[in-house]
């Protein structure tokens, strides 16, 4: 027996999601860990959840952290979901290596899926071995809490354990599990999944769905004349205004397959993700994007695409003919790219600091986009020069630049708000590299430091300045790897 269960830990695990939707969710247990020992808490995230991080930290709270110890009443369950992986359709993907262990409730009485990753194989695991290694889990740890330092809606990392298993990648490495944090695990692929199953199964299995998400995440389209018209309308808006941030502060998430967009419009599934240094809209970093198509610049087209694929599952709902079906979602999906273009607008004339409503603004953004993509700077230092005055040192074409300059000095840029927006330290490759390899050998010291950089992203920081510069030219390119 791995998992035991007790009636008397500090926590409650609800069900909803497998109560209301249990064709989606397979009943499902962690394995076994033989020797679990945390190698990193999030204490404000537990303190925020209303758990109590000291237990978390004692053996019992380890072996809850690695789903080896639930309370009573918890339904761990592996959930089913379909996905276009790199365009290709596959119709059962679902949690291979991971679990929802449940839902906690927090203080203020919001829902919030406990998931692990990395506990081991399920049903869906084809033919991976159910694991996770530590260097990945402590990079997604250390990105999601960075985007979430940065405002950017996204799932949390509440902990990384070693497992004290090896798991058996290019080479030997130690395995470990992270437990993650979501407002749901729900996804466009569990749509997908759904109407397929619908067409054979239970009818009303897609409906349910949409009533599922509607209640968890866009409850004001309840109200709406057409709720699964109105669900898929909310998820279009909360994908653009996600993707716009993403694109404001250079994030390239990677892996922008249908079963990693969620519902919730957080940012989801850690693998292959970095942020641009020098700004050049081409730049991918997976090891598997030969395509490049999740390049950094494709990102908001890909999530129309992606979109169009939710909208698709959703078509029976929508309509009883299915040619004003399709009618109605297009008109919808339309709704993307105004909706992105103002939230880009919007983010990237507070990066300049420009303040109220002067149709000086427009050209003068437009321009600084010119230079950026002319000079290909790397994008975070320069906002940042921009602000302290030293950004001319940085550029080739200094007329240009200098033009430029004089016009956007005109304006009268507010200094504070550059400050509030535009990051000074985010997760720079070499240096979640060094951190994560050093984690990796069993020296943990590198990563508190990083930690602490990261999630304090804006304005000037005693002793943090290396986390501020751009990679050395030494450090080469950066290659990220999936699914490991
Ligand atoms: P991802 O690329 O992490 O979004 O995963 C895509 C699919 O592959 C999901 O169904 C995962 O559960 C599955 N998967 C990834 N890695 C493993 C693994 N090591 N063992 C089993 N399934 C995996
Ligand atoms: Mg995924």
């Amino acid at each position: 027996m791995t998992v035991t269960t007790s009636a008397t830990l500090p926590v409650t695990l609800s069900h909803h999601f497998a109560d209301d939707l249990p064709e989606l969710a397979l009943d499902w247990q962690a394995e076994e860990a033989p020797d679990p020992r945390l190698l990193v808490l999030n204490q404000p995230l537990a303190l925020e959840l209303g758990l109590d991080p000291e237990w978390l930290r004692t053996d019992d709270g380890v072996r809850f952290l690695v789903g080896n110890l639930l309370p009573e009443g918890a339904r761990p369950v592996a959930q089913a979901y379909a996905g276009h992986q790199f365009g290709g359709y596959s119709p059962r993907l679902g949690d291979g290596r991971a679990l929802l262990l449940g839902e906690l409730t927090d203080p203020a009485g919001r829902l919030h899926d406990l998931h692990l990753k990395g506990s081991g194989r399920t049903p869906f695991a084809r033919g991976g071995d159910g694991r996770a290694v530590v260097g990945p889990m402590l990079r997604e740890y250390v990105v999601s809490e960075a985007m979430h330092a940065l405002g950017i809606p996204t799932t949390r990392a509440l902990a990384v354990v070693a497992t004290g298993r090896t798991v058996q990648r290019e080479t030997a490495m130690p395995g470990a599990v992270l437990a993650r944090v979501a407002a749901s695990h729900l996804r466009v692929g569990s749509f997908q999944y759904a109407r397929a199953l619908a067409q054979e199964g239970p009818a009303d299995l897609l409906p349910r769905l949409v009533e599922h998400a509607t209640t968890r995440h866009h409850p004001q389209a309840a109200d709406a004349d057409h709720p699964a018209l109105a669900l898929f309308e909310a998820v279009v808006a909360a994908q653009a205004d996600l993707v716009a941030q993403w694109m404001l502060v250079g994030f390239v998430h990677g892996v922008m397959n249908t079963d990693n967009v969620t519902i919730s419009g957080q940012t989801i599934d850690y693998g292959p993700c970095a942020f641009l240094e020098a700004f050049d809209p081409a730049t991918t970093f997976s090891s598997i994007d030969e395509g490049g198509r999740y390049a950094y610049g494709n990102q908001p087209q890909i999530a129309e695409w992606d979109l169009a694929r939710l909208a698709e599952a959703l078509l029976p709902l929508l309509h009883d003919d299915e040619a004003a079906a399709i009618t109605m979602a297009t008109t919808a999906l339309r709704g993307f790219a105004p909706r992105y273009a103002a939230a880009w607008d919007a983010g990237w004339r507070a990066k300049l600091g420009l303040v109220g409503d002067d149709p000086a603004h427009a050209a003068v953004v437009d321009d600084f986009l010119t230079i950026l993509q002319t000079e290909t700077p790397d994008l975070t230092s320069f906002l940042v020069r921009l602000a302290d005055g030293t950004a001319r040192d940085h550029v080739l074409d200094v007329a240009a630049f200098d033009a430029w300059h004089t016009r956007w000095q005109a304006l009268g840029p507010d200094l504070g708000l550059m400050a509030r927006t535009n990051p000074v330290r985010i997760p720079r490759n070499h240096l979640v590299e060094e951190a994560l390899a050093a984690a990796t050998d069993g020296d943990l010291g590198r990563l508190a430091p990083l930690l602490a950089a990261v999630t304090a992203p804006y304005g000037q920081a005693q002793g943090l300045d290396r986390f501020a510069l751009p990679a050395p030219a030494s450090a080469g390119s950066y290659v990220t790897y999936c699914g490991t």
